[in-house]
């Protein structure tokens, strides 16, 4: 039996079955370069769901963790850590807010934006306790928790459950009129991704963020952007709602934050919203770590130094030109932004992604008949070109 084999029997053996893995075991990693159990090589195009922006074990995070990990790694926040308040000036800086709220997963970071934009409501506007409504859309993913599986419109994500969690309305995506018709005196907030990403890359039509923007300045509603998948250069702007020169009034951020060594997540936006939280009103016992910090302060600089953000976007023109060259009737649209890429199918995209891998590839389908193309964004232009090679001979007719 290959020692991929083996460890594969292990994990089915005890783990839940929440997921559908490829049949690949990664052991060691480096930059876009992944090896299984068995010493085969593959490039990742996935990254880890857009978390390892850095690409794999960055060097300048991993030597963050080491020094960090021989001074102090948890605290909890009974304490102060000294990488806090270093980790909030820059989060705040890039995002232009005055206060930042520190998790460590995606779905807790929309928990805690959800919750502080009830509180907001409830505090500020005026709106009865258990009366605040937040309007989402259709097709969202905001993760996995009660509450975000509670705002989707997809019923798999909820079926068996109930009881959810109310106070959600759901419009299309990309419909203003929609958006206007929803919102009412209780609405406290609205909520999206500005790129949907589990949704298959869906850009937004153009001018959507802003007016949709405008809409909520307009009926003291917030306007809520979740960039955990689409922040810190994946799109091809730092964030994503920068495409449209929209401020959000709050962010959402995860995955990449941590630079795919640490999960670390945060909401940030100004005090007369995260200014609601009180002492006990919120919290968790890792959020906002020293090692999570200090992983987080490198992964910024990272981002910002070596400007990845333009990279991704001239990388990603590139190889969105280039997919849409590939000639095959089973294709029926590549688009994204950035080096975050969809190839949507008429078939499942399943099939496609096994024999990717096999070619040495590894992408991951997503909703069904789409192929995403989500390379870390330090890749170069010559691994970049080897990927488009492997993704021809399996994708052209
Ligand atoms: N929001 C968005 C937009 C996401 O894409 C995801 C994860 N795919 C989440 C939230 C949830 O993040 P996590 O898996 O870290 O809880």
């Amino acid at each position: 039996m290959s020692k991929n084999q083996a460890v594969i029997e292990l994990t089915d053996k005890y783990g839940a079955k929440n997921y559908h893995p490829l049949p690949i075991v990664i052991s060691k990693a480096e930059g876009v370069w992944v090896e299984d159990a068995d010493g085969n090589r593959y490039m990742d195009m996935l990254s880890a769901y857009s978390a390892l922006n850095h690409g794999h074990r960055h060097p300048r995070l991993i030597q963050a963790l080491k020094d960090q990990a021989d001074k102090v790694t948890l605290t909890s926040r009974a304490f102060h850590n000294d990488q806090l308040g270093t980790f909030y000036e820059k989060v705040a800086e890039l995002t232009g807010k005055e206060m930042v709220l520190p998790m460590n997963t995606g779905a807790e970071a929309v928990e805690t934006a959800i919750k502080a934009a009830r509180r907001w409501a409830y505090d500020v506007k005026k709106v009865a306790d258990n009366q605040a409504e937040i309007i989402v859309c259709e097709d969202n993913f905001h993760g996995r928790t009660i509450t975000a599986v509670s705002l989707s419109s997809n019923e798999e994500y909820q079926r068996g459950f109930g009881p959810l969690t109310p106070g959600f309305k759901v419009i299309p995506y990309g419909d203003l009129e929609a958006l206007k018709a929803a919102i009412t005196p209780n609405t406290a907030a609205f909520m999206l991704e500005p790129i949907q990403g589990e949704a298959g890359v869906i850009v937004p039509p153009e001018g959507f963020l802003r007016q949709a923007l405008e809409i909520c300045k307009e009926h003291n509603v917030l306007f809520i952007a979740d960039e955990v998948q689409t922040g810190f250069g994946r799109t091809g702007q730092f964030f994503a709602c920068d495409w449209e020169g929209v401020k959000p009034d709050m962010y959402i951020m995860g995955k990449a934050l941590g630079g795919g060594v640490m999960p670390i997540s945060a909401v940030a936006a100004d005090k007369e919203i995260l200014g609601v939280f009180d002492p006990g009103s919120h919290g968790s016992t890792f959020g906002g770590n020293p090692l999570a910090c200090a992983v987080s302060i490198a992964a910024l600089d990272v981002l910002v130094e070596d400007d990845l953000t333009t990279r991704s976007r001239e990388l990603g023109e590139y190889f969105i030109t280039e997919l849409k060259k590939i000639e095959n009737p089973i294709i029926k649209e590549v688009r994204g932004k950035g080096l975050f890429i969809g190839m949507e199918l008429y078939e499942k995209a399943r099939p496609y992604c096994e024999a990717l891998m096999k070619e040495g590839l590894l992408c991951k389908e997503t909703h069904d008949n789409t192929i995403r193309f989500a390379p870390p964004l330090t890749i170069t232009q010559e691994e970049l070109d080897l990927a488009l090679e492997k993704v021809r001979k399996i994708m052209s007719k």
